[in-house]
């Protein structure tokens, strides 16, 4: 380190800065990782082993100096080296700009999937965008959140290699024109188009101590030449710039909302930039191989759609295929359902993607044609093949009511059409879906989501991480199915003292740095109740914030009250144009901000909304949380991967039987996790009949009818109107997410934890029980399912 930074800073190690520091560890890793990589490209040269390429619109892959050096074997080094010369280790990591190329779960669990396929030696890529701004900063100004640009490549990025020889170039608009060839068959041309170019930036993903390094490719958008697009006399230097400027705005910035298709045109573009870019380096790839044709392409490429918004790549390798490679429809068909496989990973109709006609047409015109086809054979063959289906092709057709259904797409062209837990999976096939799967049971599989032991144990809790290996050995880390080693201590108090100790030390960590950002003092003996994601109504924030008015009013009417200590702990950002979602962040403050201050109540309950939610803020609340919050309406939140982080990091989980809690409750047990609410079918079964009153909730518990008439009196306001719209907005829609229904066994769950934790040994033991049981929640369980189910791949030895 010392000579790198002579060498590379021309400094004394001494008079670096914590940046120095961190360009010279950088510099320094990268040559470990370069050389991974550069053996696993010459290993799958010479191999040519089947791939698979991961599509994702979304990346969130957090901060990497600090996992690439724990999976290079440097980390321990490295941290004691920065010790020894007097710096904090987190103060230089903390210097790297966390990459906000994503939203929240969806983009998560690519960069878990990425991280767990390099580390079982699976040859796989991913392809996302390189945003030029990447997810917004939030800020809390007067308790409303205010989105600020992320500009994160104003400082180089250490991880990304351009690689300009490599660029592709991608069209869009323009006309198709038929004509006949000499044999009969039509050929399209495709003219006219405006012209992109694809540029690649490469950033290594290195696998955990085995120096197998893939790759996640970002495709930034550039002109093609400048010169070329003086391309006519008419149009004058503003219409020009205008052009270059539409053109950046394809790479320019994440949408930053996880759920709807706002800025319908530009969000189309992106997503056939991406899917045109990437298809075209799959086909070069392949074709580098020698192999015969492409009608075995399935035998070395497999392509997962990680949900709709890829899913113009069915459309798109009809079009290359057909147009450039010279198949007919039957075989070019026959190669891309072979190919490809799509994750689904909501069944709320609002998120459910679906893009009018006219748009597609005009940005992607031969495109178009080519789902009109597909859609038509599709129809076709369900008249002729299913006339029992035939009632169901208006709500099974991919183009219907002027616009196309890509979920319906998705599942058409694929070969396998996967949900992310067992309960969304069930509803796909029986609800959602129903029609689909009786089309093609064999597509339908069930893939439940995991997260990486390594960042969100290894890495984010050293000392939990620690306290395991020293009690069971090492072995978990390459096999964290044998955590389940922890349950033979259970009872073992030693341990279960050792075990409080570091959830204690991570809580004050946790408590200092909330003073520091917030100045907000909480008690770190205190239950750190913890609800961190992203701000939606299906995942009701609202009725934890309910919970704690609640509570706040019961302590008011007796300050004597006998509770236990609570910390509330919130982060979550609403999508820009979310308003009510924005109405409950406000309210979440206001209520923070009366709690915080109110003397009376002698600090037994805090709130503390931390600004500004990302994976790094994540790594740090995650190892501290004693209760895990994961209480959205059943049936609404697909899986969940926040709740195995904070299970796996010992947190005891409150939640509704929905996505992968029902999961974690039939591994721990009912008396190790605290279940309440309604359950899916119960729910499901209100939305039928209409039988649920919000108003009959709001009028028949007191508790209910006092903070509903707080938000409409403004006693939380800083004026009197200021949540009114939270109270007309609940008892005017019905409460479709049933807050005020699950209220009451909400209170009680929590009552019950309340004082559950009084008995620190009895908690501890529960908290060992989940950590021994998150092991299946490591996605290389989840990854190792996908390569023997779907996938087909080979774990490429050395
Ligand atoms: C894990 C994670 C999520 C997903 O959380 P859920 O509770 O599953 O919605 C979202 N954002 C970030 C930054 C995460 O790390």
């Amino acid at each position: 380190m010392k000579s790198k930074m002579e060498t590379l800073k021309g400094k004394n190690i001494t008079d670096a800065s914590h940046k120095d520091l961190y360009d010279v560890i950088c510099a320094i890793v990268s040559e470990e990782v370069n050389k991974g990589w550069l053996k696993t490209e010459e290993h799958c040269k010479q191999k040519q082993p089947k791939q698979v390429y991961y599509l994702s619109m979304e990346f969130l892959i957090g901060r990497l100096l600090e996992s690439n050096l724990l999976n290079v074997g440097m980390w321990k080094v490295c941290n004691e080296s920065l010790r020894r010369l007097g710096f904090t280790p987190t103060d230089v990591y903390k210097e790297e700009h966390d990459p906000g190329l994503g939203n929240g779960g969806l983009g998560r669990l690519a960069a878990c999937f990425l991280d767990s396929l390099a580390t079982l030696s699976y040859p796989g890529h991913g392809f996302c965008i390189r945003y030029r701004y990447g997810m917004f900063e939030q800020r809390f100004i007067n308790g409303y959140q205010t989105e600020l640009p992320d500009y994160w490549l104003k400082e180089p990025y250490p991880w990304e290699t351009r690689r300009a020889d490599e660029a592709i170039e991608v069209q869009f608009g323009g006309n198709v024109t038929m004509l006949k060839r000499n044999d009969g068959s039509l050929e399209f041309k495709h003219e006219n188009t405006d012209k992109v170019l694809a540029v690649p930036y490469d950033v290594p993903v290195v696998g955990y101590n085995n120096e197998f390094v893939n790759t996640l490719r970002l495709w930034s958008a550039e002109q093609v030449d400048s010169a070329s697009h003086l391309h006519a006399a008419t149009s004058n230097y503003y219409q020009q710039l205008e052009h270059n400027h539409s053109i950046e705005q394809i790479s320019g910035m994440l949408y930053p909302d996880d759920s709807t298709d706002e800025g319908k045109r530009l969000r189309i573009k992106q997503e056939y930039f991406l899917v045109a870019a990437s298809l075209k380096k799959i086909i070069n790839d392949y074709k580098a191989m020698k192999q015969k044709s492409l009608i075995h392409l399935h035998e070395k490429v497999v392509i997962q759609i990680n949900d709709t918004h890829p899913s113009m790549a069915i459309p798109e390798m009809m079009r290359i295929l057909m147009d450039e490679e010279g198949f007919g429809w039957e075989n070019a068909w026959a190669i891309t359902t072979k190919v490809f496989a799509y994750t689904n990973h909501t069944i709320m109709s609002e998120a459910l993607e679906k893009w009018p006609i006219s748009m597609i047409q005009e940005l992607l015109p031969r495109l178009y044609m080519i789902i009109d086809e597909i859609n038509e054979r599709f129809c076709q063959g369900i008249w002729f093949d299913y006339p029992e289906l035939r009632d169901s092709i208006p709500q099974m057709a991919i183009i219907a009511d002027g616009q196309i259904h890509m979920a319906h797409l998705a599942i058409v062209g694929s070969f396998s059409v996967n949900g992310v837990a067992q309960l969304h999976t069930d509803i796909l096939k029986n609800h959602e879906m129903k029609n689909f799967n009786k089309l093609y049971p064999e597509r339908f599989n069930n893939k439940t989501n995991g997260i990486t032991h390594r960042r969100w144990l290894l890495m984010a809790n050293p000392r939990l991480a620690n306290l395991i290996s020293e009690t069971i050995g090492t072995r978990w880390v390459n096999r964290p199915r044998e955590l389940t080693h922890l349950l033979r201590y259970v009872n073992d108090n030693p341990l279960l003292e050792r075990l409080g100790h570091v959830k204690e030390k991570n809580k004050q960590d946790l408590a200092r740095y909330i003073h520091q950002t917030t100045g907000i003092l909480v008690d770190d003996q205190s239950i750190f109740d913890v609800q961190i994601k992203r701000m939606h109504e299906y995942k009701r924030q609202l009725l934890n914030i309910f919970h704690v008015i609640y509570l706040y009013n019961e302590l008011k009417e007796n300050p004597q009250l006998d509770i236990t200590p609570r910390t509330f702990i919130f982060c979550a950002k609403a999508a820009p144009g979310y308003y009510f979602a924005k109405e409950i962040i406000k309210l979440i403050n206001t209520v923070a901000s009366i709690v915080n201050h109110d003397a009376t109540i002698n600090g037994k309950i805090k709130v503390v909304f931390l600004e500004n939610y990302n994976v790094s803020l994540a790594e740090k609340i995650v190892p501290a949380a004693d209760v895990s919050e994961q209480i959205s309406t059943a049936s609404k939140e697909a899986s969940g991967t926040g709740n195995m982080k904070m299970m796996m990091n010992g947190a005891l989980t409150i939640g509704t039987l929905d996505g992968a809690n029902i999961e974690i409750k039939n591994l721990v047990g009912d008396p190790n996790i605290f279940i309440f609410g309604l359950r899916a079918e119960e729910v499901n079964a209100y939305y039928q009949s209409g039988q649920y009153s919000a108003s009959d909730m709001y009028h028949n518990d007191e508790r209910i009818t006092q903070i509903m008439d707080q938000l409409r009196d403004g006693i939380f306001g800083h004026h009197d109107t200021e949540f009114t719209d939270i109270y007309y907005h609940l008892l005017s829609t019905n409460d479709p997410f049933f807050i005020l229904k699950d209220f009451e066994s909400y209170v009680e769950t929590h009552q019950l934890i309340d004082e559950a934790y009084r008995h620190q040994d009895k908690w501890l033991s529960k908290s060992i029980v989940n950590i021994a049981h998150s092991g299946k929640f490591s996605s290389d369980r989840t990854i190792q399912e996908y390569a023997t189910g779907i996938w087909k791949l080979d774990k490429q030895l050395k």
